[in-house]
């Protein structure tokens, strides 16, 4: 019998995404390498782990020797490093795709140009600029970085004109610009996941709604319930937009409902974590899809099994005892240490209707003292 030489997929970031990305790889066959300059990146307890800076060429050259294809578990990697790597092994999705995602401004730019809404929004890198944005969108708005923002990090809520030397005090230094956006009261926020081969085969999971606290994801609940048109115009958007960047991968558009209409936010480059019930609630994950995409294997199924909820845990784990009682209730703990902010774990409960699924997730809340957590998806399918 001739030898078998197994692919080993290189992902840059060794954080939960690239852990669920490496336990998602084993079953396929496929090795994984990570890239983190962490030594106790969370990925590093499921997959080798190369400890190394981005900017470490020559640990890049090795990673790149050792790997068949790259992908990331975090949209921030220097555009540098991406066009670095793409000339000497596949990367995916390719650099243009990610230094767009990574522009707040650019990003906004291509979803009108592929004829999705956004809020409306004006590019600030001067005190001038921000008072010209401010007398064309208004108050309430949003002044955020054009880059390095997530989880609501890097975002200054104007609520009134008078705020505006305030906001400028703390984003102005920032070197990459600024975007000032119109604030939104959306009606609820939706995401999109979607998936794209490199023959150009497309699929996207149902649409999940989800709840933030602080800027940062606290429940989704999939599929998002009367969604009606929205699925096939999402699904539609996602496509165009794929397509434009010839993407390749898992990637997420968040997306705000007004008056019935959808708006784009923003879109990650990448598996998300709004996708995570796809996990137990999906006939392929986002994860196995990811990777079967990357390395040019065919889809699965993107159907949803029931409905689902995901609990996301934020600085601290609860104790598992209630979700691992509840039947179809499913625990993951990233295997990192405790920090405010950080995101450490997330439970999916799944259920075959959605009144079973209420009774479950509001059970568990009770318990936890986490009724807060599920009240607004308790009142949707409560
Ligand atoms: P982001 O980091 O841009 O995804 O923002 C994090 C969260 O802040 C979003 O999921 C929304 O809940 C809220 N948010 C961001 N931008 C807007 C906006 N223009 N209008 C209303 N809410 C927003």
């Amino acid at each position: 019998m001739t030898e078998r030489k197994q692919s080993v997929l290189g992902i840059l970031g060794g954080g939960q995404l690239a852990r669920m990305l490496a336990l998602a790889a084993a079953p396929l066959g496929v090795k994984t390498l990570v890239v983190d300059s962490a030594p106790d990146a969370c990925a590093g307890q499921v997959s080798p782990l190369l400890l190394a800076d981005w900017s470490d060429y020559a640990a890049l050259e090795k990673f790149a020797a050792e790997v068949d294809v790259v992908t990331f578990d975090f949209e921030n990697v220097p555009a540098d490093t991406a066009h670095w790597l793409a000339e000497r092994v596949a990367v995916f999705p390719n650099p243009r795709a990610l230094a767009v995602a990574q522009d707040r401004l650019a990003e906004k730019t291509l979803f009108r140009e592929c004829g999705l809404q956004t809020p409306a929004f004006e590019a600030v890198d001067t005190r001038e600029d921000l008072d010209r944005a401010l007398a064309i969108i208004g108050a309430p708005s949003i002044l955020k970085t054009r880059r390095l923002g997530y989880d609501g990090k890097g975002q200054f809520r104007i609520k009134q004109l008078s705020d505006a030397d305030a906001a400028w005090e703390a984003l102005g230094a920032n070197a990459h610009g600024l975007i000032l956006e119109a604030f939104v009261p959306f009606e609820r926020e939706l995401s999109v996941v979607a998936v794209r081969t490199r023959d150009g085969d497309f699929h996207v999971w149902p649409l999940t709604q989800n709840w933030h606290t602080d800027g940062v994801l606290s429940l989704s609940l999939a599929p998002a319930p009367n969604v009606g048109a929205l699925q096939v115009r999402a699904e539609s958007l996602a496509r165009t937009l794929a397509e434009r960047l010839d993407y390749v991968g898992v990637f997420a558009l968040e997306l705000f409902v007004k008056d019935g209409q959808l708006l784009g936010n923003e879109m990650a480059p990448r598996v998300h974590n709004s996708g995570h019930w796809t996990i137990e609630g999906a006939i392929t994950s986002q994860f196995e899809n990811h990777v079967r995409a990357v390395l040019g294997l065919p889809l699965g199924d993107t159907s949803a099994h029931g409905f689902s909820a995901m609990f996301n845990w934020i600085g601290d784990l609860p104790d598992p005892t209630p979700v691992l009682q509840t039947v179809d209730g499913h625990w993951h703990d990233y295997g990192k240490q405790p920090r405010a902010g950080r995101k450490v774990g997330h439970a999916t409960v799944r259920a075959e209707d959605a009144k079973t699924l209420a009774a479950r997730i509001g059970e568990i809340a009770r318990v936890l003292k986490r009724d807060d957590q599920v009240a607004p998806a308790l009142r949707v399918i409560g």
